[in-house]
């Protein structure tokens, strides 16, 4: 299993791509951070990946 992961632009915290996935559009959860991140933001490759195979990354 793939763990790919989007780094904040701004603060540079990395949010792991699964997180991202099934929240779509979610704040930074950088400390104080505001910025926005998006599933789109992701590489096009990384989104099909993770389309195709949301249940083996089920967020519990
Ligand atoms: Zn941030």
């Amino acid at each position: 299993m793939r763990i790919e992961t989007l780094t904040c632009p701004v603060c540079r915290t990395v949010v792991a791509a699964n997180v991202l996935e099934s929240n779509r559009v979610m704040k930074c959860p950088g400390n104080g951070c505001e910025s926005v991140l998006r599933f789109e933001d992701l590489p096009e490759a990384v989104q099909d990946h993770y389309v195709e195979n949301r249940t083996d990354y089920r967020v519990e």
